[in-house]
């Protein structure tokens, strides 16, 4: 069988342009047998992400990103099969999102200091409800006049070290990790890549670290990796027996060049991947 799967995608609840039903209906369309919606610190999504699926006959399995205290780069860590009524995750994941919000009061309170016309209502209403993110204020800047575009956004004032940037606090990797567990989830590092490592050495070392942390898997197929980075991934994956995981990392027209199940165009995550996370899965309950 080669079908064609999809475990990284963001929708309305966090920074993406599609609405839950809506990113199911596209996976739908564009014939992926399953996806997993993985919004940034929130799971309001994955309800209406769940019952499109159940309508439309795929495979949608609930996930979460969260952002871990990590330097020199950073560090995403996914929850895959989190239960989205999960209390333990949630209360954790609520302390993550008033982290997010006190930063957003800190940019927009430096922006008005700048001189940019900027308020917080605008920003909440741009994020539609859900987990507030830079992008969304970059959309505003655009939307008011002040940058010409959301890069501009991020250059002047967002960027890490930008003229109204603030960090926020995030929890260490294996906190990460066991808040993902507590919520019934497998923990798969996303796009290794932005760790920051200098040299394959340096990486294998950072994923052996969170291996012996509790990390179950690692993506192997992300739009971010050329084919040598890959190559390395899966040899890293293989030697500290990680499960294979990967996806598009979808964002709709906030990232207009990564589309679903395909990414820039090459991306290929077999339904195989999927079938070994839910094996570990059903082996860890049992
Ligand atoms: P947040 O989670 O609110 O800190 O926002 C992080 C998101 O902002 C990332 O997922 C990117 O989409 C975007 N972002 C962060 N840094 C930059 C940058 N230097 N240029 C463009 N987009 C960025
Ligand atoms: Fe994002
Ligand atoms: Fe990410
Ligand atoms: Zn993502």
């Amino acid at each position: 069988m080669n079908a064609r799967v999809d475990l990284h995608t963001h929708t309305t609840a966090s920074d993406g342009s599609l609405a839950p039903a809506e990113l199911i209906q596209a996976a739908a369309a564009a014939g992926l047998a399953a996806v997993a919606v993985t919004d940034h610190d929130i799971t309001a999504g994955l309800a209406p992400a769940l019952a499109a699926g159940t309508a439309l006959d795929i495979e949608v399995v609930p996930g979460v990103e969260v952002s871990a205290e990590y330097k020199p780069g950073q560090m995403h860590i996914l929850g895959l099969f989190i239960d989205p009524q999960s209390v333990a995750l949630n209360g954790w994941l609520a302390e993550v999102l008033d982290g997010r919000n006190g930063r957003n009061v800190k940019i927009v309170a430096r922006l008005l200091e700048l001189g940019v016309e900027i308020t917080l209502d605008e920003v909440e209403a741009e994020a539609g409800g859900g987990a507030v993110g830079r992008p969304h204020i970059a959309q505003v800047l655009l939307d008011n006049g002040a940058v010409s575009s959301r890069q501009e956004a991020f250059d002047r004032y967002l960027a890490r070290g930008a003229a109204a940037y603030f960090d926020r606090p995030r929890a260490t990797p294996v906190r990460t990790i066991e808040n993902i567990h507590a919520g019934g989830g497998l923990a798969v590092l996303a796009h290794c890549n932005s760790l920051g490592a200098n040299d394959a050495a340096e990486l294998e070392q950072a994923i052996r670290g969170l291996k012996d942390q509790g990390l179950d898997g690692l993506e192997i197929r992300h739009p971010s990796f050329s084919p040598e980075r890959q190559a390395t991934v899966e040899a890293i994956a293989r030697k500290l027996d990680l499960l294979p995981s990967g996806g598009s990392d979808f964002h709709g027209k906030a990232k207009p060049q990564v589309k679903l199940g395909v990414g820039r165009g090459k991306l290929h995550v077999p339904y195989a991947f999927l079938e070994k996370l839910k094996e570990a899965l059903a082996r860890r309950v049992a």
